[in-house]
């Protein structure tokens, strides 16, 4: 029924959208072009900004790129402007490239002012190069022609304005709705978590950043054909900046928060053009001013853009339909029982002159749930991070399967088969349980960003996401399955942490006190999925505070104390070894 109503919403709002140019005078038409030009550029910069979290202020210099190669090359050598359009994001890809390389290197303060230098630079190119006709910049570009029709009015580019926006649209949400989408959405908070799930981060941030500039560029070639004319003016860094507050304003975490940002700054400086002037009685670009402090109010207002105030009054989107009975994905053979498969070899880690781990050795065998225990501060969670890549070790080494590890990204660990959960919960809090999981299952597909652009990728998605259904359904969290992770309880998003580390099909589970904030019941049914587990072939290194909850359940313990190895052995032995009961008792003392 809501899918019904809101199918039809869109199909009125596109029908008035088609029949815009016939009915309003061409000043709107005018406008209404800009808004799909800035589009484009504004949902370049939800992909990029808002959702995966890197601010880029040189957005107007790839439009700039766009539109002075069709400007150069249609106007100086009379190439068609089809032709010029592959050369100018050819060039844009090209110059991406090499700016993401140097600039997505840099992280917090620096990746900001790095897009500052090389906006302003590019900028300046254009102003200064003679053949680009420096300040007073190219004239006369010839108009587009589509299929033998010149789009010469605005009426009739505006034709294919906005499909050329509304694909780009299209595109964008279809990439946040898959495999890749959901890595895109784990970069900004989560890329910890996304590398422990073999999502290699920096190819990701390299991917949106060079999608982002793409759809500028686009947006540069159809602007130079619609004006058919292009100075530097508009390529600068106030530009850039609109760009960013049109993402930013409309809800960077909606696609289409992209047009709503587009049409709400493009329409207010334009009234604030007219109408400032006659209240002030004087003319002066106050408007900027007004704009500026505009800006400011909304963005103190509404912090995450103006579009989650309307999804309000959306009907609310039916939920994904369940899983169906896709073919499993292919898994993993796992290793003979007794097999070494962890081996932690004299390994230390220093913070400073704290060592959290201290000349640690203990091996994990196929088959086993190891438990690794120790009070507050022992060094667990370092071992763990240890053994996932996520931090170097000072010295020693640690061999999966005979192979060395303790240099190797954490996304490449993650390959081998080790799966792990986090002690501080590593959810995507607006992410639906069903979405988090099958994050975790990110190696077993393969689909790409193009094929996701395309929806190329729903058949794998439909295994993927059985299969996370299927681990949900083991943890039994099936009542739970789309329900936003982050309004779950603490003891809920855990498992919901373990149904993640199994649908990457791991060989080797690390888990980080489960049981953690569990009720009592809860930690009876999590040690019964365990044994299960266990059962199966999974071997598990379990990090625990509970000495109750391990003792029935593993079956051999490190205890670890001020990050070296006080103890080892079975749980019985190990619960009558004095040193570890003054361990348990000074730590709660
Ligand atoms: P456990 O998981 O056993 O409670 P941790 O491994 O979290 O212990 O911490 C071990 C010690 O290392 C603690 O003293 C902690 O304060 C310190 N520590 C952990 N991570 C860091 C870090 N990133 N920087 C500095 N000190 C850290
Ligand atoms: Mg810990």
């Amino acid at each position: 029924m809501n899918r019904r109503r809101s199918a039809a919403a869109t199909i009125a709002a596109l029908l008035v959208l088609a029949t815009a140019p016939l009915f309003l005078p061409e000043f709107y038409v005018t406008l209404l072009n800009y808004i799909g030009l800035a589009s484009i550029v504004a949902v370049g910069l939800v992909l990029l900004t808002g959702v995966g979290g890197l601010t880029s202020f040189g957005q107007a210099a790839f439009v700039g790129i766009g539109a002075y190669t069709t400007a150069y090359l249609t106007t100086a050598h009379g190439l068609s402007p089809w032709l010029a359009l592959p050369v100018g994001l050819l060039l844009t890809a090209g110059a991406a490239l090499f700016l993401g390389f140097i600039t997505l290197r840099l992280s917090g303060h620096y990746l900001p002012l790095g897009t500052i230098a090389w906006g302003i630079a590019i900028y300046f190119l254009f102003g200064n190069l003679q053949f680009l006709g420096k300040h007073s910049g190219i004239a006369e570009i010839p108009p587009l022609n589509l299929l033998g029709w010149p789009l010469i009015d605005g009426r009739d580019i505006f034709y294919l304005i906005w499909p050329i926006t509304l694909l780009s649209l299209l595109a964008v949400r279809n990439l946040l709705d898959s495999r890749s989408g959901r890595a895109i959405r784990a970069l900004r908070t989560r890329s910890t978590m996304a590398e422990s799930f073999g999502v290699d981060t920096r190819r990701l941030k390299i991917i949106i950043f060079l999608h982002a500039a793409l759809l500028a560029s686009l947006s540069g070639w159809l602007y130079a054909h619609f004006l058919r004319y292009v100075s530097p003016s508009p390529f600068g860094i106030n530009a850039s900046i609109d760009y960013l507050f049109m993402a930013v304003i409309g809800g960077s975490a909606y696609v289409w928060g992209a047009v709503l940002g587009a049409g709400i700054l493009t329409l207010l400086k334009e009234w604030l053009k007219e109408i400032l002037p006659r209240l002030l009685d004087h003319s002066g670009n106050y408007e900027i001013v007004v704009f500026g402090l505009l800006i400011v109010l909304m963005l103190h207002r509404t912090r995450d853009g103006i579009a989650p105030f309307f999804v309000r009054l959306l009907p609310a989107d039916d939920k994904r339909a369940p899983p169906t009975r896709a073919e499993p994905l292919p898994s993993r053979a796992q290793p003979q029982k007794g097999e070494l498969l962890l081996e932690v070899r004299q390994v230390t880690k220093r913070f400073a002159a704290l060592a959290a781990v201290a000349d640690l050795s203990f091996e994990v065998k196929a088959g086993e749930i190891l438990g690794l225990i120790g009070p507050n501060g022992a060094g667990k969670s370092t071992m763990f991070n240890l053994a996932t890549g996520v931090l170097p070790a000072n010295d020693g080494s640690i061999l999966f399967r005979g192979e060395r590890i303790d240099a190797m990204p954490t996304s490449d660990i993650a390959k081998l088969g080790i799966g792990r959960t986090f002690q501080h919960v590593n959810i995507l809090p607006r992410m639906s349980v069903l979405e988090n999981v099958a994050l975790g299952a990110h190696l077993r597909g393969r689909a790409g960003v193009i094929a996701a652009s395309l929806r190329l990728d729903r058949a794998e998605e439909e295994r993927l996401f059985a299969e996370a259904a299927r681990q949900i359904e083991r943890v039994d969290l099936a009542a739970s399955m789309y329900a936003s992770a982050g309004s779950l309880p603490l003891g809920s998003q855990r498992l919901v942490e373990i149904a993640r580390a199994l649908s990457a099909d791991p060989v080797l589970l690390l888990l980080d006190e489960p049981a953690a904030g569990l009720r009592h019941r809860e930690k009876a049914v999590l040690a019964d999925l365990l044994r299960k587990l266990r059962h199966g072939g999974m071997t598990i290194l379990l990090v625990e505070h509970d000495m109750e909850f391990v003792m029935g359940l593993v079956d051999r313990i490190v205890v670890m104390n001020f990050g070296v190895k006080l103890a080892e052995g079975a749980p019985r032995s190990i619960q009558a070894n004095p040193a570890v009961v003054e361990a348990y008792l000074g730590g709660v003392a």
